[in-house]
Formats: structure tokens, C-alpha cells, sequence
């Protein structure tokens, strides 16, 4: 048996003992977890600091902030989220019970990426947990500082035998796919993502993928530019513009193109000074590979503002490009770095049919002072998010599902929406062994007379909630029970 092989074995075993079942076990794991957080920010934000150059406030702000909101939010509507769910009924079940009964799955893998590694890894991992599940845990190997960290501590503060972590690199992560999980849940690129759904599919195991691409961004000359620009550039070069929800590219008409660059320039500036690279809040790229493959990235376009490198720090000032046109090579992939291309557009209307003749996108982005302009992108487009005057913030609401569609991912988390995405929302109903002549319609002989009380029978929906009085429900099933005795038997 191989080492990924026993860990899993071993999630199993652990998961079947039934003790992630218990409401109060699951409550304990994620209160541990909210420890972990507080007591050990430290070796968190050194590791981050080491990874991608995060300072310790941010850190703070990007990703404990949520997490520590997910786990209160989690620990506080488990026992509600984790209940029977009563559903509408029609006459023929009306005496019943029917309910959904959430359950665990069972034994989740889950695939971080580097980017936000312990926002996106412990996220899945908290509705893993709340859901009742056990959980393999694989960070990405790039942010190698945190993933060493978030297995040292997951073990000393989490059930280590339910909640295990494996490090390591592509090998290790396909070896772990080879292995028969109930779900998969793996933020990461597309690409990647199409090898994890088809390891999945060998076993027939559901996955939710968060993947990426380009989020565009549309500025409406009829718009504040100032203000726009000023959340565009937080957007954008926060974590070095290496978050999957940055805007990708700015598409707006030539008339308000030069404003849009002063803008930017005077917000990067004012957050980065004007020596980004001395700067605590300004970060590194993640490795000298994607370094390169964003050098790559500006050839042939203009840089209007930035362009300042050090190969050595893996740093790329935040940077403006323009004369970027659709062929350009900057167009061809997820720029996921602080290069931010403006495309000249002629309205509205060519902006929609860019984004349309493209991958449906993780966020879109519109600032317009004009209700009309927001609207006709909100009915003539489709991505994960739709974002108006604003860049990012639909993350930090628990109550939005976050997550892609088509290229952009399936399936979504955050808040209940993760807890439900790691459960089976189990259909039950419960009938007592009486009343068996309600029963008559079924069985054959099939008549038309039994036909219409059965149209009767399924096609009237009765919701419970809104009757208030029992006594009333009562009398309608014993009027049901006395019509079928008296004219179906
Ligand atoms: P990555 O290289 O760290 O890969 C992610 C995970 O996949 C890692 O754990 C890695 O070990 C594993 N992996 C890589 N190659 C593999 C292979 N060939 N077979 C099996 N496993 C493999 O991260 P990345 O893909 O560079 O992440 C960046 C992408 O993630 C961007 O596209 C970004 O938009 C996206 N992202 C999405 C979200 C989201 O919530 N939707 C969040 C963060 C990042």
C-alpha cells in the first residue's frame, strides 16, 4: 500500500468510527481551528511574508479576517444548517414527514492553490468539517513555506487522523487523485482542473472546481473616473495582482483612456509610494517561473506605467500596458500578475461582445454611473460574479455563492453554500403503515376515475407553513381518507 494510498485509508477509518458525525465534535474542530488562527499568526505571516512578500496586516485583512468570519459564521448555524429541512407537500403525502436530511460524504480531498493558500485551503476545509466530513488537505507546493506550516499545525490543533495533510508536488497530487474520494474540491487553473475532473470521474466522484481566467472591466465613459480607478488599482496590484478575482484587463472608449492611466498612476502612488519595491504592502511574484512567463507577457505592448523589474526579488512594479489589441499574447491567458492591459472599445456594446465572444469569466466588472449600462451587462452577459463600481468584495459575503461557470469553474462555497456543496442533501420520506386506502389510485387496476383523484392528489401543493391552524390540515386528511374509502374502493 503507498503512503497516499494509507493516508486515505486511514481518513476512512477515522470517518467511519461516526465521530464527525457528532454535532459537538465537528463545533470543537472548528473552534480548534479558530485557535490555530489566533495563536499562530505569527508563523502564518512569516511564512506568507516568505511566499509572496504579504505583510503582516494584510495578511490579516486577506485572508484570517475571512476565515475566522467563516469559522463564527459556521459554528454559530451548524445545528440549524445540519437539521431536518421540512419541504412542501402535496395531499398524497400530507400525513408524512418530508425532509432533507443533510449528511457528510465522507472522505474530501482538497487542492489549494498558492495565491491565498490558507484562505483557499482552509475554506473548503471548515464546510469539510461543519459538514461532517473527513478531509485530505494537499496545499500547493509553490507557497512551500506555508504548506510546511499548515502541516505542522493542522496536526497539532485539528483530529490529525480525520483531517490529514499531505506536501508535496504534482506527483504526490496526482498519486493522491488516484486514490477514491467522495468529493474533490480543487481551486487552481483550468488546465489542471480538466486533469482533476477526469481522476474524479474514474471513480465517479463529484468535484467542485475554482478555477480562473480573465475577469474583465469595463469603465463607462458616464463614471466617476476618479473613484473607479481608485478600486480598480486596489483590485488589480493587491498580492501583485495575483488573485483569481483581479480585473484581467480594462476595456473602455479612447476618449477617457488618458484619465483612466492618470488615475491609476496617482492611486499606485499614493498606496505603493513611488518606490513600490521598498513598499511592505506591495508583494513578489510567487517564483521566477511566472516571472518570466509575465515578462513574456509585456513583449510587444506599450508600457505607459511600471515596467520596473528585479529578476532577483521576483519583482514586477505595478504596470500599465497599452496598444494591446485582442491578438495580443497578454490576451491569450490569465495574466495573474500586476501587468493591467486597457483595450480601447467603442461603447457599451463592443465591450458586451468582447466579453461574450471570450470563456464566461470568474467576475465582471462595470463602473458606470448609469443604471442602464449596469443592467444591459447584467442581462446580456454571464460569469461567476457580476460586480458594479466595485472590485473583489463579493468574496467576503458568506451569503453569495462564490465560484466560476463554463471555463471558470462548477460548483460554489462560501458560507452554508460550502456546508451544502460537502453534504448529500438526503431525500426522506417517512410514511406511517395506516391509511392505506389513500393508496388506492395507485394500484392497478388503473381506472380513469383513480386517474383524476390522483391528478388531484399530486398536483395540489400544500405548504405547511402557512397554515397556521393543525386542526385545519386535520380535517382535510380525514376528508382525503373518507372520499377515497367512499369512492375509490
Ligand atoms: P498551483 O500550481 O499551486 O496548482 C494548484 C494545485 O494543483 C496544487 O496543489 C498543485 O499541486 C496541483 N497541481 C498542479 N499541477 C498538477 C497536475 N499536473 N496534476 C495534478 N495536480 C496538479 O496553482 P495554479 O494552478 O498556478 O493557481 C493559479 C490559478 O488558480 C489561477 O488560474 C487562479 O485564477 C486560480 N485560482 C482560483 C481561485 C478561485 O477561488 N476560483 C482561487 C485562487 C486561484
Amino acid at each position: 500500500m503507498s503512503s497516499k494510498q494509507q493516508v486515505v485509508e486511514q481518513a476512512r477509518k477515522a470517518f467511519q468510527t461516526g465521530r464527525s458525525k457528532e454535532l459537538p465534535y465537528r463545533i470543537q474542530q472548528l473552534k480548534n481551528l479558530r485557535r490555530l488562527i489566533s495563536e499562530r499568526q505569527a508563523d502564518i505571516a512569516d511564512a506568507l511574508r516568505n511566499d509572496l512578500y504579504k505583510s503582516e496586516n494584510g495578511t490579516q485583512l486577506y485572508e484570517m479576517i475571512g476565515l475566522e468570519g467563516e469559522i463564527n459564521l459556521a459554528v454559530s448555524r451548524l445545528a440549524e444548517w445540519a437539521a431536518p429541512r421540512p419541504v412542501e407537500k402535496s395531499l398524497l403525502t400530507i400525513s408524512d414527514e418530508v425532509f432533507i436530511q443533510p449528511e457528510p460524504l465522507g472522505v474530501v480531498l482538497i487542492i489549494g492553490a498558492w495565491n491565498y493558500p490558507w484562505a483557499v485551503t482552509l475554506q473548503p476545509l471548515i464546510g469539510a468539517i461543519a459538514a461532517g466530513n473527513a478531509a485530505v488537505v494537499k496545499p500547493s507546493e509553490l507557497s512551500s513555506h506555508t504548506s510546511k506550516v499548515m502541516e505542522e499545525l493542522l496536526s497539532q490543533y485539528l483530529d490529525k487522523e480525520m483531517y490529514p495533510v499531505v506536501t508535496g508536488g504534482v506527483p504526490e497530487t496526482q498519486e493522491l487523485l488516484q486514490q477514491r474520494f467522495d468529493h474533490v474540491f480543487y481551486t487552481g487553473s483550468s488546465t489542471v482542473g480538466k486533469l482533476v475532473m477526469e481522476a474524479a470521474a474514474r471513480h465517479l466522484t463529484p468535484v467542485t472546481l475554482e478555477l480562473g481566467g480573465k475577469s474583465p472591466c469595463y469603465i463607462d465613459k458616464d463614471c466617476d473616473l476618479a473613484i473607479a480607478c481608485r478600486r480598480i488599482t486596489w483590485g488589480k496590484y493587491v498580492n501583485c495582482g495575483q488573485t483569481c478575482i483581479a480585473p484581467d484587463y480594462i476595456l473602455c472608449e479612447p476618449s477617457i483612456q488618458a484619465r483612466v492611466i492618470d488615475e491609476i498612476t496617482k492611486c499606485i502612488k499614493e498606496f505603493y509610494t513611488d518606490d513600490p519595491k521598498t513598499c511592505p504592502d506591495y508583494g513578489r511574484i510567487i517564483n521566477q517561473r511566472h516571472f518570466q512567463r509575465l515578462m513574456g507577457l509585456v513583449e510587444g505592448n506599450s508600457v505607459v506605467v511600471g515596467g520596473d523589474t528585479d529578476e532577483s526579488q521576483c519583482y514586477i512594479s505595478p504596470t500599465v500596458l497599452t496598444g494591446v489589441t485582442a491578438d495580443s499574447k497578454v490576451m491569450q491567458e490569465e495574466i495573474f500578475g500586476p501587468l493591467l492591459p486597457i483595450i480601447p472599445v467603442s461603447g457599451t456594446q463592443e465591450a458586451i461582445s468582447f466579453v461574450n465572444h471570450r470563456e464566461k469569466p470568474l467576475a465582471l466588472y462595470v463602473f458606470s454611473s448609469n443604471k442602464k449600462v449596469i443592467k444591459q451587462f447584467m442581462s446580456e452577459t454571464s460569469s461567476g460574479a457580476l460586480l458594479a463600481n466595485d472590485c473583489l468584495v463579493h468574496y467576503t459575503v458568506s451569503d453569495l455563492p462564490f465560484g466560476g461557470v463554463g471555463n471558470s469553474g462548477m460548483g460554489c462555497y462560501h458560507g452554508k453554500y460550502t456546508f451544502d456543496q460537502l453534504s448529500h442533501l438526503r431525500s426522506c420520506l417517512i410514511k406511517r403503515l395506516n391509511m392505506e386506502a389513500v393508496n388506492q389510485m395507485r394500484y392497478p387496476p388503473h381506472t380513469a376515475k383513480k386517474l383524476q383523484w390522483a391528478r388531484l392528489f399530486l398536483l395540489r401543493q400544500v405548504n405547511l407553513a402557512r397554515w397556521r391552524q393543525m386542526a385545519k390540515v386535520a380535517v382535510l386528511a380525514v376528508l382525503a381518507a373518507f372520499v377515497v374509502q367512499r369512492f375509490l374502493r
